[in-house]
């Protein structure tokens, strides 16, 4: 057997116990009994222990180098240089954590979640702020291991986002704020020229579930190859490019809910299911970063999923699913609806216009919060005076304000600001599919996705994580990473909605 045998038979075992250990996950989010949760978080921590403790040891540093040496001649792109370089990056930042903090932030996080849950539904932060505590805590511990340059924070955005820092950020989020505050601004002003009542009617859930998963597939979702489910928070998963599952919230009093949170869903399903078979059980299976990830997600449900375009294939449809709620409304007036901006309170329910202040303010309070500058006691007022400064509104209660998210009781500190990124870099991919074939924008109005979904596939899916997100992004587009294209798509479209 070759060194980089060796490797890869190791790196195939290291990704079967992840896959397990996010199944558990899956099925806690799912339908795991709530009395369950203590036993559950042994059980994840057991496997990524282990994982963990497979994947750091001195033999895999030495494979690791004679893979090194003997895949030198194949060319940057290949699937084995790649799963050398990619590995060893892995490897370098895994080495740096101590066994016991794995398991302790497996532990805490899978509890933490629980902890989240019963204070989300009593609205009463105090119930959640010990366990953030112990999270944010285990957060600085973790960053403190992996290093960083300049800011704690840079370390935790690494495991998301690898290769960007923070100042990068602030500089896209300069640029964006200077572009999205004044539309905003300007908007607000005529937020009553766009009605949405005709969302807010009574829709069946047995239908929107029926109409939704139509629409998945339609786009290219594999059924026989994924499934959907229900839980709090919606998320996408997979154990393997042939089995991945998406989750969706219903909200039976408002369709767009479940509708687009379909529809994103949908986009990061496309991507795992995307993933070349060929990269299957190495650390180059699945999405290359969040940022990148998002980007297809928010690319379905926004720039496809709220474009007039696919409405025209798709509305005939839906009144036909709900023919008496949707009778007297026509294809622009609900167009419009779906499309009306009006700062709000939850982010998964943001429009596009507003949704980034969204980001912009908990990407703020985590950055405080690991750099020791904001208490974790004083999180709920923080929260709520950026809400009034961003949206001019204020949350009546921790549910529909610091409690809404799950991410920071997943201890996921780092992971927010990819979503902005992945609206940046879908405008970016977007504009470069439509001017390489450009009969993109006219196929979604006949319902036909395979061209939109075959660019992406060749020139994003593929790949897996053999590409760092900025160097994809530089491939792809031949452009950096920019915040004005997507300011532009914002202007043209909402300046034509509101006039
Ligand atoms: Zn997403």
């Amino acid at each position: 057997m070759s060194q980089l045998d060796h490797l890869k038979s190791r790196m195939a075992e290291v990704s079967d116990l992840k896959a397990a250990a996010a199944l558990l996950s899956w099925d806690q989010q799912t339908c795991m009994p709530r009395a369950g949760a203590p036993a559950r978080a042994e059980q994840i921590a057991t496997l990524e222990k282990l994982a963990h403790g497979r994947f750091v040891t001195e033999e895999v540093g030495a494979w690791l180098e004679g893979a090194a040496a003997e895949t030198r001649a194949l060319a940057y792109e290949s699937d084995d240089a790649s799963l050398v370089r990619l590995t060893r990056r892995d490897y370098d930042k895994a080495r740096r954590i101590p066994p016991a903090l794995v398991e302790e932030l497996a532990r805490q996080t899978s509890l933490g979640m629980e902890v989240w849950v019963k204070a989300r539904s009593q609205s009463d932060f105090s119930l959640f702020q010990g366990a953030l505590q112990t999270l944010v805590d285990l957060q600085r511990k973790l960053a403190d291991c992996l290093g960083y340059r300049e800011r704690r924070y840079d370390a935790l955005l690494d495991q998301y986002e690898p290769g960007m820092q923070s100042a990068d950020l602030d500089r896209l989020f300069a640029d964006l704020k200077r572009g999205l505050v004044p539309l905003v601004q300007e908007i607000s002003r005529k937020l009553d020229s766009v009605q949405d009542e005709v969302l807010r009617q009574r829709f069946p859930i047995d239908k929107q579930t029926a109409f939704g998963l139509e629409l998945a597939q339609e786009m290219g979702f594999d059924l026989g190859a994924g499934r959907q489910d229900e839980s709090v928070h919606p998320f996408c998963t997979s154990f393997s490019n042939r089995d991945v599952r998406i989750t969706t919230r219903f909200d039976e009093r408002f369709l767009p809910s479940a509708l687009f949170g379909t529809l994103h869903e949908t986009g990061h399903a496309l991507y795992e299911q995307g993933v070349s078979t060929a990269l299957e059980r190495t650390p180059l299976s699945g999405g290359t970063s969040l940022g990148i990830h998002e980007s297809q997600s928010r690319m379905w449900e926004n720039l496809v999923g709220r474009s007039r375009g696919f409405w025209k294939f798709a509305y005939p449809r839906l009144q036909r699913t709900f023919p008496q709620e949707l009778a007297g409304c026509s294809l622009e007036d609900f167009y419009r609806a779906i499309n009306r901006v009006e700062p709000s309170l939850i982010r998964v329910e943001a429009d596009e216009v507003t949704y980034n202040l969204h980001i912009m303010l908990r990407y703020e309070l985590e950055v405080q919060l690991v750099d020791d500058s904001l208490p974790v006691a004083d999180l709920p007022e923080a929260w709520n005076g950026k809400m009034r400064d961003y949206l001019g509104i204020t949350p009546p209660n921790d549910a529909l304000g610091v409690l809404q998210d799950v991410h920071w009781s997943h201890g996921l500190f780092g992971y927010f600001p990819t979503y902005s990124l992945g609206n940046l870099i879908s405008v970016q991919l977007y504009d470069r599919a439509s001017r390489e074939v450009p009969g993109i924008p006219a196929d979604i109005e006949r319902g036909e996705f395979s061209p939109l979904l075959g660019w992406l596939r060749e020139r994003v899916h593929r790949h897996g994580r053999k590409f760092m997100p900025a160097e994809l992004v530089r491939r792809v587009t031949g452009e950096e990473l920019r915040a004005e294209p997507f300011v532009s798509y914002l202007k043209a479209k909402y300046g034509e909605i509101y006039n």
